[in-house]
């Protein structure tokens, strides 16, 4: 269940990234490992079909649950009561033998579809977080959208799910804080489609004699200005002649000035005399996005805080070096002086140290971005990320049907 992010979106919107990227490539893993698999997301435009069929043993879903138009993900909670309910007639009597819920609000969703169920029998329910309001709220303050009903529906999930896939080490602390059971969460990171990144293929050519690549949603949150503030400081190291490819926002060029976010980048860089340096593309299609990678001599993650953060382990699939902000799941992923460079959070004289280092030492990004590659392909494959999630789900089927797992629970 994936109430906002389709497996089928386009990505580098506001609330299209990772967890679209999660849903489709897991649930095609376990299609190829033999499970059938139906993917529920909202219908979130009037032309979609009610069934797509992704994939041999794979379908995705629109279930109506509100207007079929976008909506932001904050504003979908009203909605998914008619999204459990639309599951719950769409199994009839063929029902799953696991739901595992994508985000607080679809794990909302797949309890109260797994409890409405007239014959008593309780389907489990596994939940991945993705990104927890706790974390949220923390860092963007009066900035967060969230409904105030994340504060208590988020942990009643925690609680009330049979089993959660925490993403990283960092996230079982903070469900711990929330008073969830942590003998029930099993860590499962995202993985990589090490099919399509590679660091053997064409890069697209480069304007300017070295590249710095950040991709990602263009939210304040991913820390994109930070890297902006590091070009004056990069130039006064003696390397100006940079470009900052930044990947994601707006769905074409021509729509791109009309983002807030993207204005604002925009006038930042203007304002520390580096718009020359800076290129905002937009949206990349998912094909082109190796190529984008391996033109990069190194790229910057630099969030305020990630949950997990695939675009790290997409760079070092193609074999480049990663400058990643230490925190939530980059500290798993990215190894530190192996197959990149941590830096504090929110702290652009650091970035601009570490891009140094690296624009100044090929052998050193050589070095890094071939420890990062391995490293991907060695931990990092879906197939992997698969079975650590069939682990999850059968101790969740197993917890229910010795009764282990409590039984109560709320709905909506
Ligand atoms: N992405 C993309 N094209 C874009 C922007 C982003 O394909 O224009 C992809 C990117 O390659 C990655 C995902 O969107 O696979 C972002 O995932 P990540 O976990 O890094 O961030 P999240 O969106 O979950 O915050």
């Amino acid at each position: 269940v994936s109430e906002h992010a389709s497996p089928l979106a386009a990505l580098g919107g506001v609330d299209a990234g990772g967890q679209n990227v999660h849903v489709a490539a897991l649930s095609a893993a376990l299609a190829r490992r033999g499970h059938t698999v139906t993917v529920y997301t909202r219908k979130d435009s009037p032309d979609l079909p009610p069934r797509v069929k992704a994939g041999p043993r794979l379908e995705v879903v629109h279930v109506k649950a509100g207007p079929a138009s976008h909506v932001p993900k904050d504003e979908l909670l009203p909605y998914m009561e008619e999204l459990a309910r639309g599951m719950a007639t769409d199994w009839g009597q063929r029902q799953p033998d696991v739901v595992h819920g994508h985000f607080w609000m679809s794990g909302l969703a797949a309890l109260d579809a797994a409890r409405r169920d007239g014959t008593g029998y309780r389907i489990p329910v596994v939940q991945t977080f993705h990104a927890l309001g706790t974390v949220k709220r923390r860092h963007q303050g009066i900035d967060d959208t969230s409904p105030l009903e994340r504060r208590w529906l988020e942990p009643r999930v925690g609680r009330d799910a049979d089993r959660i896939i925490a993403t990283c080490s960092d996230e079982v602390f903070e469900l711990k804080a929330m008073d969830i059971d942590t003998g029930k969460v099993s860590i499962a990171p995202c993985g990589v489609d090490l099919d399509l990144f590679s660091a053997d293929g064409p890069g697209e050519s480069r304007p300017r004699r070295h590249r710095i690549l950040s991709v990602g949603r263009l939210v304040p949150r991913k820390g994109v200005d930070l890297v902006i503030r590091a070009l004056p400081l990069l130039a006064a190291e003696g390397y100006d002649d940079v470009e900052l490819l930044i990947v994601g926002g707006g769905a074409e060029p021509g729509l791109l000035e009309s983002d807030p976010e993207v204005r604002r980048l925009l006038t930042l860089a203007r304002d520390l005399g580096v718009a020359d340096r800076v290129t905002l593309r937009g949206q990349v299609p998912r094909d082109a996005m190796p190529g984008t990678f391996r033109s990069a001599d190194a790229v910057v993650c630099t969030p305020w805080y990630e949950p997990f953060g695939i675009v790290p382990l997409e760079a070092m699939a193609c074999g480049v070096p990663v400058v990643a902000a230490a925190v939530g799941g980059l500290r798993d992923t990215v190894v530190d002086h192996r197959t990149g460079i941590h830096v504090p959070p929110r702290d652009p004289e650091a970035i601009a140290s570490a891009l140094a280092l690296l624009l100044g030492d090929p052998a050193l990004r050589a070095e890094l971005g071939a420890a990062g590659q391995q490293r991907a392909r060695s931990r990092y494959s879906w197939d992997r990320v698969a079975v650590e999630t069939e682990k999850a789900y059968q101790l969740a089927i197993a917890g229910v049907a010795a009764g282990t797992v409590p039984m109560e629970g709320a709905a909506l």
